[in-house]
């Protein structure tokens, strides 16, 4: 792997969540990780063979904790809320994720990822094997860091009811074993970039027996595990329906053993105070997606009665919930959800949203939810050389930013896809020109 030195700008948090801008500074990217992070002084000379890139931005690769393959294609489906919407416009495409179509749609979605500067994700698969297997090796080839897997459903599959409140037995032990299978090849992969995770898909497409044997097969391969939690009004309804031995959603999956430090809870929004502190003990991750949550109406995250709780925290698309891959809206519209929750009184907790919360989210507190190796969600030395190089006058007419702060709210609140340069992925360019 080539070394490559720049000369650049670069907007990040250092190891101790603190803002860090450096208007002029050096980044040497060194067999997969960051040689050298650091600020030139004023009027200085960068050191010979330094790629001069002044007017670009360097900010951490960001990190997309909740996103759906193969729901790709339905993004700006309009209409309705989560079940009907499920119905109606994603399982019929989860339903053809197999063969060339998934091979394609795969490669798609990874440069789609990386042209929007995210470097690592957390993505749902469909229920078929065949399609899982084309998406790893895509992923392999991608350069991306990728924790994935194959969606888990043993009743209201594709073709039922889930809210029906008997719903028909179907093949628990070979969703299983396939996933068993999925999680030997490709756990750890690909240099560590490829990571399994178990994906019962909320509690209503699974049964108890399912969702406790993914857990503990899970937590004895070390493998991560990926759900939904407390999303719609209506899905809660369900599922204090079908599960009446629970005390809650939350409850569910406790009981089943699927709260852990590996697990990533996309949502959470209609949880109580109970449910919050049982996920912030489990350590498990809550992934808030406003951009999804505001397209399906399913309701506002209390993220301070989340943080207040204890729990841990990351963003996520949610494509094709969410209409786009662009974690620079996924950012905006964290700050503006909350901002005019907390206007509206929803909100017990008095907090304050600012850009910097949300820019945590989607660099630190994805790279830690994701288990990234030290320093990701960084650029500071030693940390991975997963970064976007920006193009700031694309978003910044009156710039360059004249301190930290001015530059982060203006790539937050004005950033987007089309300031995307190039990225680099573990040190290797995946996306644009250098
Ligand atoms: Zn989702």
């Amino acid at each position: 792997m080539e070394i490559v030195r720049l000369r650049c700008s670069v907007l990040s948090l250092d190891r101790r969540d603190r803002l860090v801008y450096w208007p002029d500074a050096l980044l040497t990217l060194d067999g997969g990780r960051l040689g050298e992070a650091r600020p030139l002084g004023r009027g200085a000379k960068a050191p010979r063979g330094v790629l001069d890139r002044r007017g670009r931005l360097a900010i951490p690769g960001l990190v997309d904790a909740h996103c759906h393959l193969p729901q790709y294609p339905a993004v700006g489906a309009d209409g309705g809320e989560l079940l009907p919407w499920l119905r109606r416009n994603i399982f019929p495409l989860e339903r053809r994720f197999k063969g060339a179509y998934a091979r394609r749609l795969s490669r798609l979605f990874f440069s789609e990822l990386a042209a929007h500067g995210t470097t690592a994700a957390a993505v749902y698969l469909s229920v078929y094997k065949e399609g899982a297997q084309a998406a790893f090796e895509e992923g392999a080839r991608s350069g991306l860091r990728l924790v994935m897997g194959k969606v888990m459903m043993d009743r209201g599959s594709y073709d039922t009811d889930f809210t029906a409140t008997h719903p028909r037995e179907s093949r628990p032990h070979a969703s299983l074993r396939e996933s068993d299978e999925l999680c030997e090849r490709w756990h750890g992969a690909a240099e560590g970039r490829l990571r399994y995770a178990y994906t019962p898909r909320f509690a209503l497409s699974c049964s108890q027996g399912l969702m406790r044997a993914a857990a503990a097969e899970a937590a004895r391969r070390g493998a991560f595990v990926q759900t939904h939690l407390s999303e719609s009004r209506a899905e809660v309804a369900a599922v204090k329906k079908a599960f009446p031995g629970a005390r809650s959603y939350a409850d569910v999956y406790d009981k089943a053993g699927l709260l852990g430090p590996r697990t990533l809870l996309a949502h959470g929004i209609w949880l109580s105070d109970a449910e919050r502190r049982a996920v912030a003990a489990s350590g498990a991750v809550l992934v808030h997606c406003p951009t999804s949550n505001a397209f399906l109406a399913s309701g506002i995250m209390d993220l301070p009665a989340a943080r207040l709780a204890g729990c841990r925290t990351a963003l996520g698309s949610d494509v094709a919930a969410g209409p786009s891959l662009d974690l620079f809206e996924v950012m905006r519209q964290t700050v503006f959800a909350q901002r005019l929750a907390a206007a509206h009184g929803l909100f017990k907790v008095p907090s304050r949203a600012t850009p910097l919360k949300a820019f945590a989210m989607a660099t630190v507190g994805g790279a830690r939810a994701l288990e990234l190796p030290e320093g990701a969600g960084t650029l500071t030395k030693g940390s991975p050389a997963d970064l976007v190089l920006l193009a700031p006058a694309a978003y910044d007419l009156f710039g360059p930013a004249a301190d930290a702060q001015t530059a982060l709210a203006r790539l937050v609140y004005r950033g987007s896809r089309a300031a995307v340069r190039t990225v680099f992925a573990a040190g290797r360019r995946v996306w644009g020109r250098l």
